[in-house]
């Protein structure tokens, strides 16, 4: 029914228009619709991180603006523009007084970043870089010879670190985890990335926290939990992010860590649906391109008539930092088995065993980057 309200699509990220495009391929008729709160400009999240080594602006990151985007797909967009609320029960949503009608919703809104305590987000000097917009701002304020300081040692800021010293910044770590990436590598693959990433000049502060930053004479004086301060022009916030849950709370959809959906990608509302960065799929949130790529095209299918639920193979993720090329795939939260690590320098193979040595998990550092892909075809699918 054409004259039937469109199926719309929260957020312009990865998610968003990789779902318009898969949904595009099965169904050309459906009326579309996207609203997102940003300019809707289509871009690579991932090459955030490496915008210095790739040589590539803010502009050169913006692969299509939303007006291209909306023709190429024959969709509505609708940009600076954020929702701020959902009606399931009537099948609608809410732009502060305005409503539109749906007849399938999609939230694709991903996961915004976690703030510091005022002490430390108060000051101007803090940013952090979770879009192109923020990125491009970044960008313009940073001045050659500038020194960043990077709160958070996860996969992000040890990527931007390995980044702007290749930009030629000056670069200090401060995290207050005893290695970089806990939670993702092991302690001897973690060791061999911040060790890389120390001859390349990053210097690390680690089992500190920031307590606070005090602007003064035009820099920023970070002050650490030991006592000792680090100076610097420019300080980023990556102490990670968090999937955007309040809406749907608010609207009475189930929500965990994420928003709680089944393996078609449906909410505990009626022809609601999440992916990307804001979804916990069975319990997990995985917030990275490969499962969301994976997730687009079997909503897309699901979309246009035939439910397909979706299937996640192995997960592998690349850490970029080419100082040390590294490659994991976490054993699942419940997983029961052993690490065996084998170290050269800086290449570490590490895998994690069950008893009967099936292969549950890796982290590979250096040289052994590359068996990666063998790895992966031995480890369990996540989603299978
Ligand atoms: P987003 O890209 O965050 O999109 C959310 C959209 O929703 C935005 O358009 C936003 O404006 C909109 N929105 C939010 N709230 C509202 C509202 N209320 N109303 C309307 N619109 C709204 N993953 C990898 O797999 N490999 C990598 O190498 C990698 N590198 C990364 C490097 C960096 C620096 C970062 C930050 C992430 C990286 N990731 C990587 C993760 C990956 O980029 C994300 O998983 C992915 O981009 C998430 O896409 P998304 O569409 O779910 O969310």
């Amino acid at each position: 029914d054409p004259g039937a309200p469109p199926v719309i699509i929260i957020g312009s990220g990865l998610a968003g228009y990789s779902l318009a495009r898969e949904f595009r391929k099965a169904d050309r008729d459906t009326p579309l619709m996207m609203i997102t709160a940003d300019d809707g400009v289509s871009y690579s999240k991932p090459m955030l991180s490496t915008g210095f080594t790739k040589d590539k602006t803010a502009r050169e990151l913006a692969q299509a603006d939303a007006g291209a985007m909306a023709e190429q797909l024959d969709m509505d967009i609708r940009t600076r523009t954020r929702v701020t609320a959902l009606d399931p029960d009537a099948h609608e949503i809410l732009i502060g007084a305005e409503r539109l009608a749906y007849r399938k919703l999609v939230l694709a809104w991903g996961a915004e970043v976690i703030r510091l305590p005022p002490a430390i987000s108060g000051s101007a000097r803090v940013v952090s870089i979770n879009d192109l917009e923020d990125y491009r701002l970044f960008r313009e304020r940073l001045e050659p010879g500038h020194r960043v300081v990077i709160l958070g040692a996860g996969l992000i800021g040890c990527e931007y670190a390995n980044d702007l010293r290749n930009g030629g910044y000056d670069v200090t770590v401060v995290a207050p985890s005893v290695q970089v990436m806990p939670g993702l590598l092991p302690e001897a693959a973690a060791t061999a990335v911040q060790q890389s990433l120390e001859t390349e000049g990053v210097r690390f502060h680690l089992g500190v926290a920031a307590e606070s930053v005090i602007d003064e004479d035009g820099k920023a004086v970070v002050w650490l939990s030991d006592g000792a301060s680090i100076q610097g022009e420019v300080v980023i916030s990556a102490v990670g992010l968090r999937p955007r849950t309040a809406l749907a709370a608010e609207a009475g959809l189930q929500v965990g860590h994420g928003i709680k959906v089944d393996r078609t990608l449906a909410t505990s509302a009626p022809d609601v649906y999440a992916l990307g960065d804001c979804a916990e799929v069975e319990g997990q949130v995985l917030m990275y391109v490969l499962p969301l790529m994976a997730s687009a095209r079997a909503l897309a299918k699901t979309l246009a008539g035939e439910e397909t639920p979706v299937s996640w193979g192995a997960m592998p993720v690349m850490v970029k930092t080419p100082c040390c090329p590294t490659a994991v795939c976490p054993p699942m939260a419940h997983a029961e088995g052993h690490w065996d690590v084998q170290v050269d320098g800086t290449s570490v193979r590490a895998l994690y065993r069950a008893a009967d040595g099936q292969l549950l998990g890796f982290a590979v550092t250096g040289d052994y980057a590359m068996e990666k892909q063998a790895l992966s075809r031995e480890v369990p699918p996540v989603l299978s």
